[in-house]
């Protein structure tokens, strides 16, 4: 678990961790879904968040692990009811990690109509990286971002093409809970989700963000 989400001098503790499901269109179409109306929202609790360079240890109660790499956003300040012309001025923090599902046991409960805990909210399910500023990157709105397995890229996506860009989330996120410093918001994954196998060595990187690395044991 981190105990401790820092920013350059700033340091928060980490509160909740919302994640959106299928804001990319052609991650929709690889998992055969509908696209959604408004976004899919879930959540982690933050024991799941691990550091870069902690090995991680496989879930024992599923067989397909796959890595969903995200772009993830740290909230700064208490936000309600943000209009999205305000919502980059929330985000202190800006970096990548993995939403790691297991894919069989998320088929099984949604086609049993249930919670999604099982796949998403396992121990050591939510990989983050150090965070930088949203000042230092540049052209936040369409950030390029790579996942690489073993050296071979498997993801390589852009935020460009959020179905429900930064604003928009915000916006939403904050319609509904008051969004508080240490909150983390995971963006959603576009195409090229897969499986991992024991031994696999995930890089997430990003110019402008960093290089953050895993390994599973
Ligand atoms: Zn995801």
């Amino acid at each position: 678990m981190i105990p401790h989400l820092t920013v350059g001098t700033q340091t928060f503790s980490p509160s909740r961790v919302f994640c959106i499901g299928k804001n990319y269109a052609e991650h929709v179409r690889e998992l055969n879904d509908p696209p959604p109306e408004q976004p899919v929202v879930f959540m982690k609790p933050p024991a799941c968040l691990m550091p870069p360079g902690i090995p991680l240890a496989r879930p024992r109660h599923g067989r397909v692990l796959h890595h969903e790499a995200e772009v993830v956003l740290l909230v700064g300040r208490e936000s309600g009811n943000v209009s999205g012309g305000r919502a980059w001025d929330r985000i202190a923090g800006i970096t990548l990690g993995l939403d790691l599902t297991l894919r069989d046991v998320q088929s099984d409960l949604k086609r049993k109509g249930h919670p999604w805990e099982l796949s998403k909210a396992f121990e050591q399910s939510a990989p983050i990286g150090q965070f930088v500023s949203p000042l230092q990157v540049p052209f936040r709105d369409a950030i390029p971002f790579e996942c690489r397995v073993n050296g071979e890229v498997r993801q390589s996506g852009n935020t460009r093409d959020m179905m429900f860009p930064v604003p928009r989330l915000i916006q939403f996120l904050s319609s509904v809970w008051t969004l508080v410093p240490g909150d983390l918001i995971f963006t959603g994954t576009p195409a090229g989700v897969g499986p991992l196998q024991t031994g696999d060595r995930v890089t997430l990187s990003a110019s402008g963000i960093g290089e953050f690395i895993w390994t599973l044991e």
